[in-house]
């Protein structure tokens, strides 16, 4: 990645993540700036800016925030932890563009907050579970290099007695995960696409088998797995090709360690479905037959999603895999894996209580701690 300068904010200049930082990019340079500096910089436009600022900052809202889910959509109740905001990756279909109004990639650095909310709302032992995932604004694992968040959030919920953290990634660099005290608590998560959709729609990221091959070294280590099919994108004989990514996770991963496997088909909002092709002219994404949704975002007609749901649920079943549809209607879920959920509750339940309950022969079985 190339990083043309380090911004920190005068707010976390004493931060760890700001040594780190600047130990792991000696030779960047590096301004200090105010808030209001900040602010300003915020404003510049990114593109005739050119370049990639990192910029640390302090978070003045919420590390945690609900997934918002999507409008007629069965949401799962999983907490964001907005840590890192901007993706060094570049897909496609990514729809941080339309989400994040900053020229920046930033991360937040004032942990001593992120702690106290964490402790207030997750490790707190009269709140109920809750899954926690930092792959919402960013790739979990991208930035690791530089400020070491996904480390230190291991060992944090490590200690505690309360809480799953989830590190969603499409990079295979899990080096600095593995000697780590991870107490059971944290699910190391991979989303898995096509070789030539990977090639072709997601830039600078790790390819299929590096994936799948970082994922197993992860289990060797004693995390459990999650993977997501997201998106599941229609190409030239969809069904063979995804049928021998299902028997590549079957030969290289331990089923057992693998905690859930989410479905969601390609989704694109009208801004992005327009937009994509200009930064990234070779993009075959935006010539599908789509269909605008309850949520106003573009997806395939229901038949092909029914298609593509009950083909992959059918086959991850196979392998005693666990599989849950991200971001869609009941209908679909009724079709493709034979119940429906009445309340949001029933999704977080199934999720909860996989996160607790699925454990592999022979390993610990799940804080009873959290049975509440
Ligand atoms: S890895 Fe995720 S966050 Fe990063 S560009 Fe791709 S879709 Fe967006």
């Amino acid at each position: 990645m190339n990083i043309k300068e380090l911004l920190i904010e005068d707010a976390v200049a004493d931060s760890w993540i700001t040594r780190q930082a600047q130990t792991a990019l000696p030779t960047i340079p590096t301004r200090h700036i105010t808030q209001e500096e900040s602010r300003t910089l915020h404003k510049a436009d990114p593109d005739k800016d050119g370049g990639c600022r990192l910029l640390l900052a302090k978070q003045r809202g919420r590390f945690l925030k609900l997934c918002p889910g999507y409008q007629g959509s069965n949401c799962c109740a999983y907490f964001i932890l907005h840590v890192i905001n901007g993706c060094p990756f570049s897909c496609t279909y990514c729809a941080l563009g339309a989400v994040i109004n900053s020229p920046f990639l930033t991360i937040y650095a004032n942990t001593e907050d992120l702690e106290a909310e964490l402790e207030r709302n997750v490790f707190n032992p009269h709140t109920k579970i809750h899954r926690v995932g930092t792959g919402q604004f960013s790739d979990s694992l991208a930035l690791d290099y530089i400020a070491g968040i996904s480390p230190y959030l291991v060992e944090l919920f490590a200690s505690k007695a309360k809480g799953f953290l989830e590190l969603k990634s499409k990079s295979n660099r899990v080096h600095h995960l593995l000697g780590l005290d991870h107490g059971y608590r944290t699910i190391v998560s991979f989303s898995l696409s096509l070789p030539q959709i990977v090639e072709q729609e997601e830039g600078g990221t790790a390819s299929l088998v590096e994936r799948l091959k970082a994922a197993a070294t992860v289990q060797e280590h004693g995390y459990r797995v999650g993977l997501h099919f997201d998106p599941l994108v229609e190409v030239e004989e969809w069904k063979r090709r995804y049928n021998e990514v299902v028997e590549m996770i079957d030969d290289l991963l331990d089923p057992e360690a693998i905690v859930w496997v989410s479905l969601g088909t390609l989704r694109l909002d009208k801004t992005l479905r327009y937009r994509m092709r200009t930064w990234n002219p070779s993009t075959t994404l935006d010539l599908a037959e789509l269909q605008k949704g309850y949520d106003g975002r573009f997806r395939y007609l229901p038949e092909l999603r029914f298609k593509m749901y009950s083909e992959l649920t059918s086959r991850l079943r196979r392998y005693g895999l666990p599989v849950y549809l991200c971001m869609e209607a009941s209908r679909y879920w009724k079709k493709a894996l034979g119940w429906e959920p009445r309340t949001p509750l029933d999704v977080k339940g199934l999720l909860d209580d996989w996160a607790l309950n699925r454990w592999p022969r022979g390993w610990r079985s799940g804080p009873a701690a959290d049975a509440g």
